[in-house]
């Protein structure tokens, strides 16, 4: 009973650590365009989920289909050239190279014959790089050495990153966490932004940040779903209430 119109979908998934199901039977389908962020308590298989839809933890059962091809199966670096950019919560920058050489390195080289092409393809670097750091907001300090940015900046930069790639499914774990309030706004509109043309999914606790970004809430308890639809819904759901919010 496969939905073949949504970009991601997620069926019946189960992941087990020992005989502990951290994720237990979960379905869930993302559209491309869409922002959805989900939230849950700690422990609740956020991370977990993620892992398991970019290829790092491999799953008991289930199925994961991005544009109806089936992930299961597929290394993780391979997933990253079907279009699955991940986040981590440390960012991983090379923190004695600029911004522009951050960037630059996250190209896509090996993926098409431009690789062997170096000379022409330069050019469309540098112009890929000029965008993806406008839009980042990153564009007036390409020559700045990455280690000195803020913290903020770093996360940004690793977004920028992933968007080298020119991924269709972004995925991002808690990305504002010590971000100063000015930061979190500017990454609320930089979210918003990127969802544009892909599917875009984001954990995170900051509830009137999650209020900013999400066009739907997945709300997860025990590696299941415990609740989904819009923030109103999810926030006066006493199920969410009781588990999640009411703490
Ligand atoms: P969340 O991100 O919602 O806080 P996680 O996905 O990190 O939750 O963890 C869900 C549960 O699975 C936790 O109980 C955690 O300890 C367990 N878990 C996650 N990854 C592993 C692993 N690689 N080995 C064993 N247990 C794990
Ligand atoms: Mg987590």
């Amino acid at each position: 009973m496969s939905n073949t119109n949504f970009a991601l979908a997620v069926e019946d998934l189960s992941v087990s650590f020992d005989g502990f199901k951290a994720i237990d039977d979960l379905t869930l389908y993302v559209d491309k365009n869409e922002l959805r962020v989900i939230i849950g308590p700690n422990g609740a298989g956020k991370t977990t989920l993620l892992d398991l839809i970019c290829g790092r933890t491999k799953e008991s059962g289930g199925s994961i289909k991005f544009r109806n091809e089936e992930l299961t199966g597929i290394d993780e670096y391979l997933r990253v050239r079907k279009g699955i950019g991940r986040k981590f919560q440390t960012p991983s920058i090379y923190e004695n190279l600029s911004v522009f050489k951050n960037l630059e390195v996250s190209y896509p080289q090996g993926r098409s014959v431009w690789g062997a092409l170096r000379f022409k393809c330069s050019d469309a670097v540098r112009q890929r790089v000029h965008e993806v750091a406008s839009e980042i907001g990153l564009a007036n300090v390409l020559d700045q050495e990455s280690g000195l940015l803020s913290h903020g900046q770093k996360q940004w930069l690793e977004i920028g990153m992933l968007l080298m790639q020119e991924p269709q499914l972004l995925m991002l774990d808690e990305p504002i966490a010590g971000m100063s309030a000015r930061e979190r706004e500017l990454t609320a509109d930089l979210l918003k932004r990127i969802c544009v043309g892909r599917s875009v999914i984001v954990i995170e606790h900051d509830m009137a940040f999650v209020a900013q970004i999400a066009h739907k809430v997945t709300v997860m308890h025990q590696g299941k779903i415990l609740a989904e639809g819009s923030m109103e819904a999810v926030q006066s759901n006493p199920k969410v209430i009781d588990v999640y919010l009411g703490h």
